[in-house]
């Protein structure tokens, strides 16, 4: 069966777009710690990150590192963070994270939830920043 990050990949499950390629996809994560937490994820279904072939994953970064510049445009911060933990949604994903201190980084923190107006114009603007690169 698909997972839920598939199916979001896909056009299944709606959600805010900020970033694609043939292989990966880079959307907003829907409980973000801050305005702009984006996950990045591989087309190809594959569980934990490390199991993911060198060049896979070298590729997945690059793309993840474009993203994070895209971020890094759109909302002012002191530096993109990033971190991979993996454990609620079983499908790769990479977590950018603009940070204006390093409690932003805090997956203990609580979750925050953003109009849809407002998750819409900050996925448009990383997108329109994506698309500069
Ligand atoms: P992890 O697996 O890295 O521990 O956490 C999964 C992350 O995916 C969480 O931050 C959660 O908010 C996010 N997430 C889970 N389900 C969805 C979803 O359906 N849509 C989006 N956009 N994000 C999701």
């Amino acid at each position: 069966m698909a997972t839920i990050f598939t199916k979001i990949a896909n056009g299944e499950i709606p959600s805010y777009k900020c970033a694609e390629n043939e292989e990966f996809y880079a959307f907003l994560d829907i409980n973000p710690l801050v305005k702009g937490h984006t996950l990045c994820i591989p087309r190809r279904e594959v569980d934990y990150i490390f199991d993911m072939e060198d060049d896979e994953i070298a590729r997945f970064q690059v793309f993840a590192k474009k993203v994070a510049l895209a971020i890094k445009s759109a909302f002012p911060c002191v530096k993109v963070g990033e971190a991979v933990l993996g454990l609620e949604v079983p499908h790769a994903h990479i977590h950018l994270i603009p940070m204006q201190s390093e409690k932003d980084m805090l997956f203990s923190n609580p979750k925050q939830k953003f109009p849809a107006d407002e998750m819409q114009a900050a996925a448009d603007a990383i997108f329109a920043e994506f698309q500069k690169l």
